[in-house]
């Protein structure tokens, strides 16, 4: 008979976990602390690179745990310099992530789940069915990766990082808040949880769960309509968590992180492109200090939606200003290799 062992990745374990384990075996506590660092801020792919600890330690290591690490399956460069990459993950899931580079200005747009359980109508990657829950080092792992392909491409670091990749980060909330704590602990890799913008459809009950952990990331709301009855017609999570259930849930954020919340509103021809629409979405703004990022629609391949017109988004636009709102616009990048929002699904590999 076959006796499958697997073993367990080290990297799922916190660092007093591993000091307890450490402790037990007879070996220092201060080892965890070594093995830790190796696995997160060193980014180790095998035991054997431990050179600080001894042989017979690595090889103990090595026949209790496995490292898990992320592979560049495929990457793609948009005429923008937008490169989009596709992960392959230690079970052969794949996920996908992005480098946006703009001036001095280099983000990473990463993954927080394979595919999505939600069926926002605009998005491709709702397409894909909800295969799991990425793990924190996998999501930690997409910034590595991306922070490398920044330096050795454009020759500067990453800038910002974006939760705005495959997946809802708060229904994987308690891993995506590890992935974040280790992002911004000097044992990670020590970046500002300013630089750091979490997107979700809005989840209610996880936004206030959010303000009482008094997150210090960035929030962005996916709202792109300020009605229920067409929310919801978008976007079916809207019937379970309606505006008035957001609005109270950011109001409670708000009052306990002291954090401007950033609404993105994808602007869709004959949709929501009126100044009745954006009359709504003045209304949502008054709330909580806002402000509010316009996007335009990228297609995906139905063609049920299309792109507002310029006319349409420019008075659109004019309207919220003099209501005193802050607008961005936010043009499309990497269009051109399906890198843009929304269009993340693995097209390379459904094609293979
Ligand atoms: N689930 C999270 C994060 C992923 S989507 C969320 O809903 O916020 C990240 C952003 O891309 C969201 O604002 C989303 O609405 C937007 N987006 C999705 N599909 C898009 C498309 N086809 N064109 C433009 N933006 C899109």
């Amino acid at each position: 008979m076959i006796v499958r062992t697997e073993k367990p990745n080290i990297r799922g374990f916190s660092k007093d976990q591993l000091k307890a384990f450490f402790v037990e075996k007879g070996e220092k506590a201060f080892r965890a602390d070594q093995v830790y660092q190796w696995v997160w801020q060193k980014s180790a792919a095998s035991f054997q690179e431990m050179t600080n600890i001894s042989k017979e330690l690595r090889t103990f290591l090595e026949q209790h745990f496995e490292i898990h690490k992320i592979k560049i399956a495929s990457s793609q460069r948009s005429k923008d310099g937008t490169i989009k990459v596709a992960f392959e993950l230690h079970d052969g899931k794949l996920v996908e992530g992005v480098l946006i580079p703009a001036g001095d200005r280099m983000t990473a747009c990463i993954s927080s789940q394979v595919g999505c359980s939600l069926d926002c109508k605009f998005c491709a990657t709702a397409r894909l069915k909800m295969m799991r829950n990425l793990t924190p080092d996998e999501i930690y792992d997409q910034v590595v990766a991306i922070n490398k392909l920044a330096i050795d491409t454009y020759g500067i670091p990453l800038t910002n990082i974006v939760y705005m990749g495959m997946g809802e980060p708060l229904l994987n909330y308690k891993n995506v808040m590890t992935s974040i704590q280790m992002i911004t602990s000097p044992e990670g890799l020590g970046m500002s949880p300013r630089r750091i913008t979490l997107s979700t459809s809005g989840i209610a009950k996880m936004i206030r769960k959010m303000g009482d952990d008094q997150v210090k990331f960035n929030l962005a709301l996916s709202l792109h309509v300020a009605n229920n009855e067409k929310r919801t017609r978008l976007m079916s999570i809207n019937q379970s968590n309606p505006l008035e259930e957001l609005a109270d849930a950011l109001k409670y954020f708000y009052e306990k992180t002291g954090t401007r919340v950033t609404y993105e509103y994808i602007i869709f021809r004959d949709f929501n492109d009126e100044i009745q629409d954006a009359r709504e979405l003045a209304e949502f703004c008054k709330h909580i200090p806002c402000k509010v990022n316009i996007i335009e629609y990228n297609p995906i391949d139905d063609g049920f939606f299309q792109q507002a017109s310029k006319q349409k988004t420019d008075a659109f636009i004019r309207f919220l200003e003099s209501k005193g709102i802050i607008v961005n616009v936010r043009r499309s990048r990497g269009k051109d290799i399906d890198a843009a929002c929304g269009q993340l699904a693995n097209k390379v590999v459904q094609q293979a």
